[in-house]
């Protein structure tokens, strides 16, 4: 029953028709949060046009207020029809695998508390509870004590390219690369494309990051790498880093680290590890051995919101030399220098930002809530899952395995006798295509040895076998619609569709 907190006064709304409104609100969230890819209203991909949402707004906004009721009324007709829908059961698109319920609840008292923990002093438990989770995950993914962690809101290679170019010794954050050599990084062909954007933003220069090859598991060839260094080096180059994935976004491979590590020790260059990913399946101990010669990086980062059940901006940047990021960043602002506290550690010295909200509250929240054990069996289900796929494209003449699924996403495509080339590439095209259109499942694609390839991402925590067959199901269903429409004149199977090399 609804009961009123009166004699209250909020500033901004009546405590009784928060109330009300956090009674709606709460409803609302658990019904979408329960429903099924079997019985999703809308499609969990919308297929509207550029420009349509945006038309659903007036050009000003409401000069006088509106009520609460009408802007509840509106988030669920004009927006929530129109978004992805990343937090269901049915999505295994993309990485980003939606949060838990514990972890709503704990955004919920963050906006109340609306900490910015830019010192320590600005949020005394901000500053020290992130410190404390992020000891807790050192400890669980066996990585060095020592090392100093922090919470950004996405992965941070600039943050590492930074801290490398720091270590140098040449004063770069504070003098620019005036008279110095030109420095280039080196990341496999599979690695992720915010590491352009880092050396863009940090201006050592997209071209600058070497793309090295990779093996026919998709992982980095550590011979192709030092072949890359010694070039560099003839040509006057300055090697300064290399990126190692653990978990690469198209087929979750594992780039050699301890091999990697031994060139970056022998070419004294930076060693960071992407493992934005994949890196916090290492919590189960029977999958320790994915991080095997990380102790041996500068930097390593792994991102809470792909794996830990957290929504989006909750990224871990541990550094083992944090004091390269202070003399780069540390603020020297008139109003915060003389704020600080002895014997504290203000976080914005060792980042480029300087307010930050309390992400640490949401990722103890959902470690306490789901404890060690919670969140390893939910992983091994989720892995186990993703081994059935695999048999299952196994199993069936008509699908190919198109790489190796060491953790929850299985790379694969349609595969119809006779049919090659483009024609195989626009059939697995349409066959995504229309998977999404349908709109219960949602998967994503990208492109093998010039393959168009279809991938499957599972780890939701909503997502168990139901969604797993279901999506399944309607992979052969919609592959045997697409043949009866075209195999008969399989030459005919147009020709259009993405332009990438035919195999
Ligand atoms: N690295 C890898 C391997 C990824 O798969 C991704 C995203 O999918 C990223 C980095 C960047 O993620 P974010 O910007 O969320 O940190």
């Amino acid at each position: 029953m609804h009961q009123s907190i009166s004699g209250l006064e909020l500033g901004d709304v009546d405590p009784g028709l928060f109330e009300l409104l956090d009674e709606r609100t709460l409803q609302w969230a658990l019904q979408y949060l329960s429903r099924r890819s079997q019985d999703a209203a809308y499609p969990l991909s919308p297929g509207i046009k550029p420009g349509e949402v945006a038309d659903l707004f007036p050009a000003e906004p409401p000069a006088s207020p509106q009520s609460p009721g009408e802007i509840l009324n509106l988030f669920e007709t004009n927006i929530v029809p129109h978004t992805m829908g990343w937090n269901t059961d049915g999505f295994m698109g993309y990485f980003g695998l939606g949060s838990s319920l514990v972890a709503v609840i704990a955004q919920k008292l963050e906006a109340v508390l609306t900490q910015t923990r830019m010192q320590w002093s600005t949020s005394p438990a901000a500053t020290e509870l992130e410190k404390v989770v992020l000891g807790w995950i050192k400890r669980l993914l066996g990585l060095p004590d020592t090392w100093f962690g922090m919470l950004h809101t996405n992965s941070r290679v600039d943050l590492a390219l930074v801290a490398a170019l720091e270590a140098q010794g040449y004063d770069i954050s504070s003098k620019g690369f005036a008279g110095l050599p030109q420095f280039c990084c080196y990341a496999s062909t599979e690695a992720h494309g915010a590491n352009e954007k880092a050396m863009a933003m940090v201006g050592l220069g997209k071209n600058n990051l070497r793309r090295i090859a990779v093996d026919d598991r998709y992982c980095m060839d550590s011979n192709a790498l030092r072949q890359a260094i010694e070039k560099d080096i003839q040509l006057g180059y300055m090697p300064l880093m290399v990126i190692a994935t653990i978990g690469t976004t198209s087929t979750t491979s594992i780039d050699p680290i301890p091999a990697i590590a031994d060139i970056c020790e022998e070419y004294g260059l930076w060693l960071h590890v992407d493992a934005a990913y994949a890196g916090l399946f290492a919590i189960d101990p029977e999958m320790r051995w994915i991080l095997s010669g990380c102790e041996r990086a500068e930097s390593f980062t792994t991102n809470p919101h792909k794996l830990l059940y957290t929504p989006f901006d909750h990224s871990i940047f541990f550094i083992k030399r944090p004091e390269l990021l202070k003399q780069a960043l540390r603020s020297n602002a008139a109003y915060l220098v003389h704020s600080g506290t002895p014997g504290a550690t203000d976080l914005y010295d060792f980042t480029d930002k300087i307010p930050h909200r309390f992400p640490a509250l949401t990722l103890w929240m959902v470690l306490c809530f789901f404890g060690v054990d919670g969140i390893i069996s939910r992983q091994r289900r989720m892995r186990e899952l993703a081994q059935v796929v695999m048999q299952r494209v196994r199993a069936h003449p008509e699908m190919e395995v198109m790489a190796p699924a060491p953790f929850t996403v299985v790379c694969f495509r349609a595969h119809p006798q006779g049919m090659r080339g483009r024609q195989l590439n626009a059939l697995n095209k349409r066959l995504m295509d229309e998977i999404n259109t349908r709109g219960r499942y949602f998967i994503s694609d990208t492109i093998l040895q010039g393959r168009f390839t279809l991938r499957i991402a599972i780890g939701n925590i909503k997502t168990d076998q139901e969604p797993v067959d279901g999506l399944w199901q309607e992979v052969i269903t919609v592959l045997e619609e697409l043949k009866r429409d075209f195999m008969p004149t399989a030459g005919s199977l147009p020709l259009e569709g993405i332009e990438i090399r035919a195999s």
